[in-house]
């Protein structure tokens, strides 16, 4: 027991997990995630003429994935607070360039309840030094990260991910998901885990997850839309225990830019119906506890600022649409307020 228990750790202290309200579990909203090999990046301005084509080819877009304006990601969250948000988890781990004094002045200034996040990011997103750390050499700069903070700045983390995996699973990825469940064990915290681009990677990294003893109704598997395409897939993954995220909504595009731009296949992609479709699903075969969602905005194109949707989407458009379809409002809390407050509150 800790002065943890019981609580959520937010950038700004420990809270009481009724405080939260609706939350946004998987988000980018002050860092870099410009690949190492092309930092750092001028960026390309955003015309109207642009923007679409900027959008739908995101990941090579100079630029495009540098959110670090802190005037702009204050900006983001203001609007985010006057739709209706009350809470948001930044998900950028180490590897991925992570601003937490930035998101401090920002939960200041809006009074948004952020949680920042431990681990490492895929491999691709490693220092060769990085690379080569040993599973508790991990653990131990997890477990410092939540009790006493990132850097020398004082700001803890309240979460343990994205921990990022690619496919082919890699042995460097495979010690971040084993650094991350033991770190689970000792500080109580929950675990997000970001799979590799394919249906089996969230299977494999569950069953490894669970060998090491994971606490599964705390750990999240990120982007379920975009690696599971039939709601038995879902259902079959859900049924492990674990929390599936649909966390992309506000992107409808079939294109995958991060596998075309790599060299890799087109895929169908969900549409925000699809992933509605897919929650229902989830819900009628009795697995309404295991549903979050989210937008992981971590392109300007997606920003307001940028002519995109912003982290409102989902209160301005996606609860509407379905309570449209016929989602209850004890259904519709569960997925926004007490399954967050359920997995961010430490044990
Ligand atoms: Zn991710």
């Amino acid at each position: 027991m800790s002065a943890r228990t019981g609580k959520v750790q937010t950038v700004l202290g420990l809270i009481d997990p009724t405080e939260l309200g609706t939350t946004l579990m998987h988000e980018h909203i002050v860092g870099d995630y410009t690949p190492p090999d092309r930092r750092p990046e001028p960026a390309l301005p955003i015309t109207m003429e642009e923007r679409w084509q900027m959008d739908y080819e995101w990941v090579v877009m100079p630029g495009n994935v540098n959110l670090l304006a802190r005037e702009v990601a204050l900006r983001e969250m203001q609007l985010l607070a006057k739709e209706g948000g009350r809470s948001v988890v930044e998900v950028t781990t180490p590897g991925l360039v992570l601003d937490v004094e930035g998101l401090k002045m920002i939960a200041e200034k809006t009074g948004l309840h952020i949680v920042c996040s431990t681990g490492r990011y895929t491999q691709q997103f490693m220092s060769l030094s990085d690379y080569g750390k040993t599973v508790d050499e991990l653990v131990k700069k997890f477990i410092r990260e939540i009790e006493v903070g990132h850097r020398d700045t004082g700001v803890k983390a309240g979460i343990i991910g994205e921990i990022g995996c690619s496919w082919p699973w890699t042995d460097a990825e495979k010690r971040s998901v084993q650094a991350g469940v033991a770190t689970q064990k000792h500080t109580g915290a929950p675990l997000t885990i970001h799979p590799g681009r394919n249906a089996d990677a969230p299977f494999d990294i569950i069953k490894l997850v669970k060998a090491e003893g994971a606490d599964l109704t705390r750990t999240i598997m990120c982007h379920v839309e975009r690696r599971l395409f039939s709601v038995e897939e879902c259902v079959r993954l859900a049924d492990y225990g674990c929390v599936l995220e649909f966390d992309v909504f506000g992107s409808e595009q079939s294109r995958h830019s991060q596998n075309v731009d790599a060299g890799g296949v087109d895929l169908i992609m969900a549409s925000d119906g699809n992933r509605i479709m897919a929650i229902r699903g989830l819900i009628d075969a009795g697995h309404v506890d295991r549903v979050v969602i989210s937008h992981d905005i971590a392109q300007r194109t997606r920003q307001r600022a940028g002519g995109g949707h912003g982290y409102g989407h989902i209160y301005r458009n996606i609860l509407p649409m379905m309570r449209r379809h016929g989602f209850t409002e004890n259904e519709l809390d569960a997925i926004m307020v007490r399954n967050p407050a359920r997995l961010l509150t430490f044990v």
